[in-house]
């Protein structure tokens, strides 16, 4: 019984609660994303997409600590994490404090697709929502230097983050938010196609 209790304390807490920026205070911010970096995670991997995603978006970018991968995500027939899950403990962690909540990890994710169950993907988003989830599992591979890899994982974050602003796939080529259908999508041009940029620009995010 004393046990059970301190699971739950612990499933209680195991979020910070109510995110808060350590310099300014801040509980409630709008056209903020906060970063949560999974446990493993590259720490400088994570500050250049943080510099990426700030010259590229009107927000502040905050950088949260990093946490462990919640091991009931995890797929052990493909030892794989499931992002649905993922973006569920995501969403539990921010509780609405911070605009978008953006996880990233370079452990490999996955989801459930109906034609073949569980699927490999580079991220997931809720679309509209406030939590997404990328992995450098697979834009790691076949890189040819550091800066193409910066580069992909940029692109795959506003991918991502597009579709918490409720941008669906689009069909326009090249465009950031063209599914990837299973391919390696992430190096046919950097930017959103127009209609996608301008719907970003009119709700004030994407600059431009
Ligand atoms: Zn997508
Ligand atoms: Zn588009």
């Amino acid at each position: 019984m004393r046990y059970s209790l301190f699971y739950i304390f612990l499933l209680l807490f195991s979020c910070s609660g109510e995110p808060r920026d350590k310099v300014t205070g801040i509980i409630k911010v709008q056209h903020s994303i906060a970063i949560l970096p999974f446990a493993a995670t590259d720490k400088k991997m994570i500050r250049e997409i943080q510099s990426g995603l700030e010259k590229r978006l009107h927000a502040s970018i905050i950088l949260l600590e990093e946490k462990p991968v919640p091991g009931s995500a995890f797929y052990k027939p493909r030892q794989r994490y499931v992002a649905d899950s993922l973006l569920v403990f995501l969403k539990q962690c921010n509780a609405g404090g911070y605009g978008k909540i953006l996880g990233i990890t370079p452990k490999d994710i996955s989801t459930t697709k109906k034609s073949h169950g569980n699927w490999g993907i580079m991220g997931l988003g809720y679309c509209p929502g406030e939590a997404c989830v990328i992995s450098s599992f697979r834009p790691i591979k076949k890189i040819r230097n550091r800066e193409h890899f910066i580069n992909r994982m940029v692109i795959l974050a506003m991918h991502e983050l597009g579709h918490t602003y409720s941008l669906p796939h689009c069909p326009n080529d090249p465009c950031i938010m063209k599914d990837a259908g299973g391919e390696m999508n992430l190096d046919n041009g950097e930017t959103y196609c127009n209609k996608c940029s301008n719907f970003l620009k009119q709700s004030g995010i994407l600059r431009g």
